[in-house]
């Protein structure tokens, strides 16, 4: 019995930390992305009027720089279809988005050249969605594993 009551709640509870943070009464209007938290969840609309305003989960991750998800793609067959498949990876993300506002890409970042790219999610489900589509469109190996409580989910997707 280290552990308070109230942690081992959240954590039988809660997955993501920024989620969680981020339930605020209704109507609520994120500033920086016009998402509405409105009948228990985010999404897109119009704010109602003396909505109060609140970062949503998926800002407060961008402003923290703090991803949900990894996924890193890689391989020879990578290197040379890079554009076809970054379209893919782009447009599962505005498929998703368009859906769920707490998941989005946010940074695409190429640390060892051409033969790598690790993109950075602000929700478990699109980098998990991204590599499910790679896999069904080029085959190729998917890896990936449900993260503990407030750590990062890493993936990968090689070919
Ligand atoms: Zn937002």
């Amino acid at each position: 019995m280290h552990q308070p009551r109230r942690d081992r709640m959240y954590e039988e509870h809660v997955k993501d930390p920024y989620i969680a943070r981020g339930k605020p009464p209704e109507p609520t209007a994120c500033p920086d992305c016009d998402a509405i938290f409105y009948k228990g969840r985010w999404r897109w609309g119009e704010a109602p009027e003396g909505a109060r305003r609140q970062q949503c989960p998926a800002c407060s991750r961008i402003r923290d720089r703090v991803p949900a998800a990894i996924l890193t793609l890689s391989g020879d067959f990578f290197s040379s279809h890079r554009e076809e498949i970054m379209k893919l990876v782009r447009h599962t993300e505005e498929r998703e988005t368009a859906e769920h506002p707490l998941e989005r890409i946010m940074e695409i970042a190429d640390p060892e050249g051409e033969s790598q790219v690790v993109i950075s999610y602000t929700g478990i489900h699109l980098a998990k969605g991204t590599g499910e589509a790679l896999q069904h469109a080029y085959r190729g190996s998917f890896d990936f594993a449900y993260p503990d409580r407030d750590t990062v989910m890493h993936a990968s997707w090689k070919r």
